[in-house]
């Protein structure tokens, strides 16, 4: 993500980095005008003073040390340190025998390299003027186009894709109106949830790419309360900000993923303090809804020598994805509990067949699993995904833009061999890969499995032109079928 951030572009952008204090790491926009003493190296008039009045408290009787009163003009401007020491002479004290004549204690170029500050770690100046909303309106696609690029990467998940394609573009429009008269639009924050390689993750990665938004992707199981050990809550925030690369205005209307988030569930029966569960849920609750939030920069833990700025999570979108095992149970426990009371009552295991169980979800089912209220209000936009099927598996195999046997054909047409594969022996990979219950990701870990042999032995031989995967191969009873060259080609 750093690589967002150019030594060059930032070279010619110096005007649109705002400068920070080495001292107190409190940037320009929050400390005031800096001193600069090298190149890229500065003090607040505040520490500056401090260091002064620090100095001085030595008094004259510290050899090298008596320095004349001095006390921070209304215009701080360069200072030199050397000049510092030039006044010092003026004392009277023999430079060439007096070793405190030239008081450098550190030499600040060693410290930060020459360089000053690292590229990542430099703020992006917020722009002055009255404030233009943060995104054109006109370039965010509206909800069928949306949906029709979704539709273009992943597969299925059809009632997914439309909640997220209609919330997005609302939150959008939230964003760009940017107005707070009567009627405020309320935060859409969402929350997806589905098993595990349903496609969460990679939604939430191709919408960011549509819309053209920076896309911070954190795992909550490594947050943790702040003061223990694990990784604070703010630094989804400055994720969200390398990304940006370190603008701030990016930042604030861009799109945050908190994946595993059913692990911050409330633990039943613990006697110890929850402090990544339950705890995390409660320090979550501000930035969900929208507040300053005081990140450090280009780094995801907060010390002190990296600065920190402050951005507003308003406008960020929250999307919170996980996959709620046993939440089935739950939804189905409810509805046989409304079925079995009454006349309009039903046989009970009418709902254990269901396969559409999970879009029944209510915010009370999400409560009964664990999550506290005041989370699960903040979220309001329920987003199931349907398990992968079989045919489904075929399909992520084939059809998707950068689908995965595409990519095996073009690595194989660089030696200029034609890959394919029958239609059986998609879906015996399919089948192969529906048994390790890991969604479509165990599809690349069995294809590979297959395709190891044939990448390592068909560039051995000139000759072959084409490669055919049979279901004979998937099987192992069999091997690929291979295809000479004809002679044309090799004459
Ligand atoms: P999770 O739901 O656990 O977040 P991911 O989104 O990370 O799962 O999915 C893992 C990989 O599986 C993705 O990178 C993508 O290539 C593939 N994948 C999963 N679901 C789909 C889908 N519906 N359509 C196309 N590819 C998919």
């Amino acid at each position: 993500m750093a690589d967002n951030i150019n030594n060059n572009d930032i070279d010619q952008n110096e005007n649109e980095y705002e400068q920070v204090c080495m001292m107190c790491h409190r940037p320009e926009s929050v400390a005031g005008k800096m001193i600069k003493l090298q190149k890229e190296f500065c003090v607040c008039a505040d520490c500056m003073q401090k260091s002064l009045d620090t100095i001085d408290s030595y008094g004259p009787g510290f050899p090298g040390m008596g320095m004349p009163s001095f006390t921070m003009g209304t215009t701080p401007g360069n200072l030199n340190f050397n000049e510092v020491d030039n006044s010092s002479d003026k004392d009277g004290d023999d430079k060439t025998n007096n070793p405190y004549s030239n008081p450098m204690f550190v030499n600040l170029g060693d410290v930060f390299g020459g360089g000053g500050m690292s590229p990542r770690q430099r703020i992006k100046k917020k722009k002055k003027g009255p404030k233009e909303p943060p995104i054109d309106l006109k370039k965010i696609p509206v909800p069928h186009k949306i949906k029709a690029k979704l539709d273009e990467y992943v597969i299925g998940q059809e009632y997914a894709k439309k909640i997220l394609s209609v919330a997005v573009y609302n939150h959008y429009k939230r964003v760009a109106t940017n107005t707070m008269d009567e009627i405020e639009i309320e935060k859409s924050n969402i929350l997806m949830l589905g098993p595990t390689g349903c496609g969460k993750t990679y939604l939430v990665k191709t919408l960011a790419r549509i819309l053209d938004v920076p896309l911070a992707i954190a795992d909550a199981t490594s947050l943790t309360e702040a003061g223990y050990i694990g990784d604070d809550i703010e630094s989804v925030v400055s994720k969200l900000l390398m990304a940006a690369g370190n603008d701030v205005d990016k930042a604030e209307c861009g799109i945050i993923f908190i994946d595993e988030i059913d692990k911050l569930a409330r633990k039943k029966n613990t006697t110890t303090r929850d402090v990544n569960g339950e705890a995390v849920q409660q320090g979550l609750l501000k930035m969900l809804e929208g507040s300053d939030i005081e990140v450090p920069v280009g780094a995801t833990s907060k010390n002190a020598m990296v600065p920190l700025t402050t951005v507003n999570t308003r406008n960020i979108l929250f999307i919170c994805g996980g996959a709620f095992p046993d939440l089935e149970e739950i939804i189905k426990s409810r509805l046989s509990k409304q079925a079995t009371i009454g006349f309009n009552s039903e046989l009970k295991d009418k709902y254990d067949k269901d396969k559409d169980i999970l879009k029944k979800v209510i915010v009370d089912d999400i409560k009964q699993f664990g999550m506290i209220p005041e989370f699960v209000g903040r979220i309001p936009i329920l987003c199931p995904l349907d398990g992968l099927t079989k045919e489904m598996l075929v399909e992520i195999l084939k059809e998707p833009k950068n689908a995965i046997i595409k990519q095996y054909q073009k690595l194989l047409s660089i030696d200029e061999v034609d890959l394919k594969f029958e239609d059986e022996a998609l879906e015996e990979i399919a089948a192969k890969a529906l048994e390790r219950a890991t969604g479509a990701r165990a599809l690349r870990a069995v294809l590979e499995e297959y395709m190891l042999d044939i990448m390592y032995e068909i560039p051995k031989d000139d000759n072959i032109g084409t490669v055919t995967i049979t279901k004979d191969y998937i099987l192992k009873k069999g091997g690929p079928k291979v295809e000479i060259r004809t002679a044309s080609v090799n004459g």
